[in-house]
């Protein structure tokens, strides 16, 4: 485990965010409960709930964050929260009344993704000239840029899932179901240091075209193409690999596919580099795709950021313009998805350095030939 985040990483955090906020022309940053909150502060409320709990952080003030009275206690607690001005609210009384002192009533707020729509709803009631914008438009690199701890936790968590796919190329397939196939993923994950285990997908022959296909109980057999797509939390960090495996001896076609899917996996990783946009990276590996005829088949982005969750700006898709800077983290997740037959899809996490890109996942990206 890393060394764990102190009081004082957590004012390093809000005090970024304070030059951003200013850089951004606005007058603070709304912060509700979820990955945000946890950046900031490293609380996270037992449950994400309809009783309002927020951090307002602003270059001209204190943080302070409002919490309902009875969760004021695990509030506290929170190793960040020594940097906050607390304040609570009761049930029985407004707590949009409650929060209107912390924030300028004609002022431009960037407000957290996940925040409720009822919260943002019960602001706008008591704030009514308050104008809020979306925190991924208004800070886009506030969480997108990783620090030195933070990329040591997502090394670890890359690690972790390579050494369970590792144990996934010895189990056999042929004969047992998806469903088997991602409990030996769950169980490869939590051996592997993995707290929790969020995704499992084992889309075999023609559920491998559905990029989104979980698991079901459909039977594995010699022949079929599977993708292993998988992921979960290690020390607080996200993992998230796809490899595609074939049981038995591919056809001619299947060793084509994927091997178009690697190479444009592989030209993605080249076009790492600081400064060039992130729809760049998607450029990169479509064109791959598209060339060998397959434009058609690639049927979404070529990837997300990651963190402490797992799908987070920076998005890799045609139109988003920002520059990759380093510290950033993401997926490079090409794939071909051809209907009725099977599915190829290739993913590592890359972080962004000074002169190119790093694997944050390292097993081989060949066919692999399962039993
Ligand atoms: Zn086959
Ligand atoms: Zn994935
Ligand atoms: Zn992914």
């Amino acid at each position: 485990m890393a060394r764990p985040f102190t009081a004082e990483d957590f004012a390093a955090r809000i005090e970024r965010a304070g030059s951003a906020i200013q850089e951004a022309g606005l007058s603070g940053f709304l912060v509700t409960p979820g990955a945000d909150l946890l950046y900031f502060t490293g609380y996270a409320p037992t449950a994400i709930t309809e009783r309002l709990t927020m951090l307002v952080v602003a270059p001209d003030r204190e943080p302070a964050m409002i919490v309902p009275t009875l969760e004021r206690p695990d509030a506290e607690a929170a190793p960040g929260s020594s940097n906050v001005e607390l304040s609570d609210w009761a049930d029985g009384s407004d707590p949009y009344e409650a929060a209107a002192p912390l924030i300028d009533p004609r002022g431009r707020y960037a407000v957290s993704d996940a925040t409720w729509a009822m919260h943002l709803l019960g602001l706008q009631a008591s704030l009514p000239e308050t104008v809020y914008v979306s925190m991924t438009t208004a800070l886009p690199t506030l969480r997108a840029v990783k620090d030195p701890d933070e990329l040591e936790r997502l090394t670890a968590a890359g690690e972790a899932a390579d050494a369970a796919l590792y144990d996934l190329l010895e189990v056999r397939y042929s004969g047992r179901t998806e469903a088997d196939i991602a409990a030996d993923l769950t169980d490869a994950l939590k051996a592997h240091g993995h707290s929790e285990v969020e995704f499992t997908l084992v889309g075999s022959g023609p559920n491998g075209a559905n990029p989104h296909h979980e698991f079901g109980e459909r039977v594995i057999e010699d022949g079929d193409m599977v993708v292993l797509d998988f992921g979960g939390i290690v020390d607080g960090y996200s993992s998230d690999t796809t490899r595609t495996v074939h049981v038995g001896e591919p056809t001619d076609e299947e060793r084509n596919v994927h091997e178009i899917v690697q190479r444009a996996q592989q030209a993605g990783f080249e076009a790492v580099r600081p400064g060039i946009a992130c729809q760049e990276l998607d450029r990169a590996s479509r064109s791959v795709i598209a060339e060998a005829g397959y434009g058609e088949r690639f049927i979404h982005r070529t990837g997300h950021g990651i963190g402490l969750t797992a799908h987070e700006p920076p998005y890799l898709v045609e139109g988003e313009e920002l520059p990759l800077e380093p510290g950033m983290c993401f997926s490079i997740e090409p794939g071909i998805y051809l209907p009725k037959e099977f599915g190829v899809r290739i993913e590592d996490i890359v972080a962004v350095t000074e002169d190119g890109g790093r694997r944050l996942n390292t097993t081989p990206r060949e066919l692999t030939i399962v039993a």
